[in-house]
């Protein structure tokens, strides 16, 4: 009996650079019980993720998706998880965010020209073809193919990181989130997010699990401030807390499960795998034990496995 999962990780679908069934490939090589495909703001990769991981006995693929919403602080993600993948408020979502990034992005470019960088959007629509983006997604033409599947490709920050590291302006994409377009620094710029209570009630809608994903990022200023965020996130309708992700700590992980028991929520936890743009973080890591999910939760996330 395989006793660990990871229910957080990225493929070529979005901003991750291994294409779905190479995802499921390294999770059943990690021996895991479960894996959960969660590219931000798409569902485009799970057929090809799910058909992968059809033949493997052992293993339970969990579709899956992350969407970034209006954070009351830092940065607020919800991982949507054993949803209908033919749910209308889901493909409405996720539709939303696209189309934000397609309007976002060009503002970035001009940003970092203006402090002086020689790079435009053919360098960065460059570097989603280098890391792959939309290729072994079923359904997508893959970048800069001209097909419809280009409609669906998800541009992100990370990708606008991956071309300045080519272009030689940052030794690492984390440098270039510190120096530039993290938020804060002087080439960020904003996207349209749905509010917290319009996330989780898509996700539900959908009939989906909605989860807080890694509440370090909110990077509240204290405790109080942190209960008050997830008290009106319940009140939303969240399901979870990641309380197992690959920036936790030991300590952190006990406090947020100690939190959700607090609350009444479910634990679960991923690593955030995305291959290459985060090269110290692998499938699999942290160990998340089956055993520390709840039996009723885990009877809805295998729900669509
Ligand atoms: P976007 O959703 O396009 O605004 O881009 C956010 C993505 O950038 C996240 O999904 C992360 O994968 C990545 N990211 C955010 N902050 C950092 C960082 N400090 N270092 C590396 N990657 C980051
Ligand atoms: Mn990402
Ligand atoms: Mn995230
Ligand atoms: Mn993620």
């Amino acid at each position: 009996m395989r006793r660990f999962v990871d229910l957080h990780a990225h493929s070529t679908a979005s901003d991750g650079t291994l294409p779905p069934a190479d995802l499921i490939a390294a999770a059943e090589r990690a021996g895991l019980a479960a894996i959960a495909l969660t590219d931000h703001d798409t569902i485009d990769g799970l057929p090809a993720a799910r058909q992968a991981s059809a033949a493997l006995a052992e293993m339970k693929f969990v579709p899956g998706i992350e969407v970034s919403a209006q954070p009351p602080s830092g940065t607020l993600h919800i991982l949507g998880l054993a949803f209908d993948e033919k749910a209308p408020s889901i493909l409405a979502l996720a539709e939303f965010l696209r189309s934000g990034r397609r309007e976002r992005n060009p503002r970035i470019v001009e940003k970092l020209q203006q402090l002086g960088l020689g790079i435009d959007m053919d360098d960065v629509l460059e570097a989603v073809v280098e890391a792959g983006g939309g290729s072994g997604v079923i359904g997508s033409g893959g970048a800069g193919s001209g097909t419809s599947g280009s409609a669906h490709l998800v541009v992100s920050r990370t990708h606008i990181a991956l071309a300045m590291l080519d272009k030689g302006y940052v030794a690492t994409t984390a440098e270039a989130f510190d120096r530039y377009i993290g938020k804060g620094q002087p080439a960020y710029a904003d996207r349209p997010r749905k509010s917290a209570a319009e996330t989780i009630a898509a996700i539900r809608d959908g009939g989906g699990i909605a989860v807080l994903a890694h509440p370090m990022q909110l990077n509240c200023a204290n405790s109080a401030q942190l209960e008050r965020i997830v008290h009106d996130l319940k009140d939303s309708g969240l399901d979870a807390i990641e309380a197992y992700h690959s920036q936790h700590s030991p300590e952190q992980t006990r406090a947020f499960m100690k939190m959700a028991k607090r609350f009444g929520l479910a634990v679960t936890g991923g690593s955030d795998f995305h291959g290459a743009p985060k090269p110290d973080v692998s499938i699999g890591r942290p160990r998340v034990p089956l055993a520390a999910l709840e039996e009723t939760f885990l009877t809805r996330l295998f729900a669509r496995s």
